[in-house]
């Protein structure tokens, strides 16, 4: 069967490409193994889909070239999506720093996609395998005829291809490499991948000792190869979670220390500590420190005899000492959930590899990655989905 595009991948970046090209007339099919379309915008924020962010700017993607994601994330911005969702009356909010979060189910993103793919005439495969890709020879093609694709239902002829399958996080959701092999197959290069944005497993040791704080979520600044961010951790029965712990996992590295500073909102807490003890002295450290944190938090950091004296009766060295425990807690995490977890997945496809204005391959005519596939990694709060649409629209537009 001749098609102009075929779309591997019907997620956020799949789907946004396929709706493009298909407004220019171009005949679209996406093909997919997984038995619904978008299972990652569905499972996504909780349910209610961080589909973007106000805030979006370069700097919140890690990538090797830094510059690779400006040239479509100008082109198609976090307005242009809220564009879109306002025209099908998507009620939404915003939760925190930018996010957007759907009042409803993400599945209203979904049905936004699927209503768009209906009007345009997108063909979408679900339960379908790719068995095979082959580009044509140059004797053997016409123009519009560059790659040949076997599938378990059929055969496909096509002009252009585009590489949507997402990254390796969430096998169970129909996560695969397939993309990552496609590239290699050509000769395109990829960079070594991680999971990212995923929780952190502590030693044995650890877990038995923060174990009964399982379940507590404190503000907190986190800080780990010269990156910092203040949100919410997370303490569970394996490690260290929530937003700041998420965030800060792009960064780090097998062994490396993560600096946790568990009262941000107080640089001058030992000042405090010493101005109790002059102002009341009868009052118990840990009457102080409870107005900071959780109970159960400070009777795992500190040691309840000096939790339970009475300020006065504590040298200024033990304040000190208080406020630097609380204020530098350093953790060595043994590793991170990895893909059974993660949201996301770094690295991929090499940037340098593709046009940022396009996605095609610089040495394959006709095939494109769009997406997660490539190494553009997004932080936490709606950038990895504004990256599949702006990545997924630019490619549309030439497909
Ligand atoms: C739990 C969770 C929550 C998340 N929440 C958010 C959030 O709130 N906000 C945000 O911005 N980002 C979030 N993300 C990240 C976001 O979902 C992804 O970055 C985004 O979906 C990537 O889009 P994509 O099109 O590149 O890939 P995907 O959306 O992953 O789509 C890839 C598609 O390719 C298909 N595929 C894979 N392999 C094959 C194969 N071999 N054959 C055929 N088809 C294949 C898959 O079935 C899938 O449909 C979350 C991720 C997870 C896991």
């Amino acid at each position: 069967m001749k098609k102009d595009v075929l779309v591997i991948g019907a997620g956020a970046s799949g789907l946004m490409c396929a709706i493009e090209a298909a407004k220019r007339g171009r005949k679209v099919i996406v093909i997919d193994h997984a038995n619904k379309v978008g299972k990652k915008i569905l499972m996504s924020g909780g349910g209610r889909c961080n589909f973007t962010n106000y805030y979006v700017e370069p700097a919140r993607f890690l990538s090797q070239n830094p510059h690779f994601c400006k040239s479509a994330l100008n082109r198609y911005t976090q307005w242009d999506f809220v564009a879109l969702v306002d025209k099908y009356q998507l009620q939404y909010h915003e939760k925190t720093l930018g996010q957007l979060f759907c009042n409803g189910k993400s599945s209203e993103i979904i049905e936004i996609l699927l209503s768009e793919c209906k009007k345009y005439a997108v063909e979408i495969e679900l339960n379908t395998e790719i068995d095979a890709i082959e580009e044509l020879k140059s004797n053997e093609k016409k123009l519009t005829e560059r790659f040949k694709i076997k599938t378990s239902a059929q055969g496909y002829i096509v002009e252009s291809l585009v590489i949507a399958t997402g990254g390796l996080s969430i096998p169970t959701m129909g996560a695969t490499g397939l993309g990552y092999q496609i590239a290699k197959d050509f000769g395109i290069r990829v960079l070594p991948t991680s999971a990212a944005l995923v929780p952190f497993v502590l030693s044995e040791k650890d877990k038995k000792r923060y174990a009964t704080l399982s379940g507590i979520s404190v503000f907190v600044e986190v800080e780990c190869r010269n990156q910092s961010f203040r949100e919410n951790i997370l303490f569970t029965h394996r490690g260290l979670s929530g937003p700041a712990m998420l965030q800060i996992s792009s960064f780090w590295q097998l062994g490396d220390i993560l600096h946790i500073n568990l009262v941000p909102d107080a640089p001058e807490l030992a000042a405090y500590l010493v101005q109790g003890q002059h102002k009341n002295g009868s009052i118990k450290l840990k009457t102080l420190l409870e107005e900071l944190l959780p109970k159960r938090l400070l009777n795992v950091f500190l040691n309840e005899t000096m939790l339970n004296s009475n300020i006065a009766e504590l040298a200024t060295n033990n304040l000190l000492e208080v406020a630097n425990i609380l204020q530098n807690w350093q953790i060595r995490p043994c590793s991170t959930e990895g893909y059974r977890t993660a949201e996301v997945t770094k690295g991929g496809v090499h940037c340098d590899e593709l046009s940022s204005k396009t996605f095609e391959s610089k040495k394959v005519k006709g095939l494109y990655f769009i997406g997660e596939v490539i190494d553009v990694t997004g932080w936490l709060g709606g950038y990895n989905f504004q990256w599949a649409w702006a990545s997924g629209w630019a490619a549309g537009q030439i497909v």
